[in-house]
């Protein structure tokens, strides 16, 4: 019986085909780059020997029962809390805006009913129905948080104005009235202890699946197999036909010293005249291990052209009519699925990608046995 072929050995790719073997599907794997993992891949600084987050730092978490077991089965996950700070002129702050951050901010004592009050009196009442993401926050915070939190930095981030991005993208953040820190809702949160692109190697390394890493997709490859999972970008697949979706892509400068340089994980910088988002240090994604040297990666997010990594989708409504005309050639397109955040041009975390690549297995799997996929 002929292999499924999936596309990109990332997260999207990794997980469906460890899901299929494990029903018994056997599938092969190509991955253009000379490593799986794809955008989570990490690796050691040779310096410092600091674990460092390729593409950025990836910060697991999730709610999903299913995805955390799932995980769990091929590493050790160290216990943490993703506490982030962010800096601007007026100082450094607690990030997500928590009372801490509110207090510290404004000068006050407040507790949680007095900054609730607080805060209503600075919301423009006026947006009753935010449209985007400026109207969003000046419906819930207000102009002063707006501004010294969020307009520089969503501006640097996606290259545009936060009037024309959707509310949705800054939905993401918590507002909390009380102390808690934690950036994240999510129930479970982690690091896999040997890194992510061995917890990778490790879903991939099963005798149903054939993998080859440095081997670039050719359509030709199709016929040779039974179906076609691909996570890379939609646009490329159809050679641009209908036209760019558009993407932010990063790039890092590396800062290399001893002992702390940042003394924190993740520090924004929301001023807009600051050229870099972020700086992470990323000893502090391996809280496990001590290192005498650390290494600090900042981040500026510039447009993405074709040949660049593309890590953010930007759903710009010219980008939404662009990927409506690419539905109809999805549809046409017999016996390939697309999957993963370039596949399906959409802003997914990691537990959602695994998510869904193990529902899109178990949908393949029933499919196989003559089930109507639910
Ligand atoms: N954001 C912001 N200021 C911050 C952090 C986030 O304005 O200090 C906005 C920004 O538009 C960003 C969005 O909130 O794109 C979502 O932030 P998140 O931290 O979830 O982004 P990611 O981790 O995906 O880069």
């Amino acid at each position: 019986m002929k292999k499924v072929l999936i596309v990109g050995a990332g997260l999207a790719g990794s997980v469906l085909a460890r899901s299929l073997a494990e029903k018994g599907i056997a599938s092969r794997v190509i991955d253009q780059r000379d490593h799986v993992a794809g955008m989570c891949h990490s690796s050691r600084d040779e310096e410092t020997g600091v674990m460092v987050h390729r593409f950025g730092p990836h910060i697991f978490h999730t709610s999903n029962e299913r995805v955390w077991e799932f995980v769990n089965r091929f590493d050790t996950f160290c216990p943490w809390v993703n506490r982030v700070k962010a800096t601007n002129s007026r100082g450094v702050f607690s990030m997500p805006i928590n009372l801490h951050t509110i207090n510290q901010l404004f000068g006050k004592q407040m507790n949680p009913a007095e900054a609730l009050a607080y805060i209503q009196t600075l919301q423009d009442a006026t947006i009753t129905d935010p449209q985007n993401a400026e109207e969003q926050l000046l419906r819930f915070v207000g102009r002063d948080i707006y501004e010294t939190f969020f307009k520089g930095y969503t501006t640097k981030q996606w290259g545009v104005s936060p009037r024309e991005l959707s509310a949705n993208i800054v939905k993401r953040i918590p507002i909390r009235f009380n102390y808690d820190d934690n950036y994240y809702f999510s129930k479970y949160q982690g690091f896999p202890m040997a890194g992510y692109t061995e917890l990778v190697r490790r879903f991939l390394d099963h005798d149903l699946i054939d993998l080859q890493t440095g081997t670039a997709y050719d359509k030709a490859m199709d016929a040779e197999h039974e179906h076609t999972f691909y996570s890379g970008p939609l646009d490329e697949y159809f050679g641009y036909s209908e036209g760019d979706l558009s993407y932010r892509t990063v790039d890092f400068t590396y800062t290399r010293g001893e002992g702390d340089l940042q003394g924190n994980g993740c520090m924004n910088y929301t001023d807009g005249d600051v050229p870099y988002t972020r700086a992470h240090e990323h000893k502090y994604f391996s809280p496990w291990e001590t290192h005498e040297k650390s290494i600090l990666l900042h981040e500026y997010s510039r447009e993405a052209r074709r040949q660049d990594n593309r890590f953010y989708p930007k759903r710009m409504p010219a980008d939404m009519l662009i990927l409506d005309r690419y539905m109809p050639l999805v549809e046409q397109t017999e016996r390939t699925s697309f999957i993963g955040r370039l596949g399906c041009y959409r802003y997914l975390d990691m537990h959602d990608v695994i998510r869904i690549s193990l529902e899109y297995a178990d949908h393949w799997a029933d499919w196989k046995q003559g089930k109507e996929p639910v």
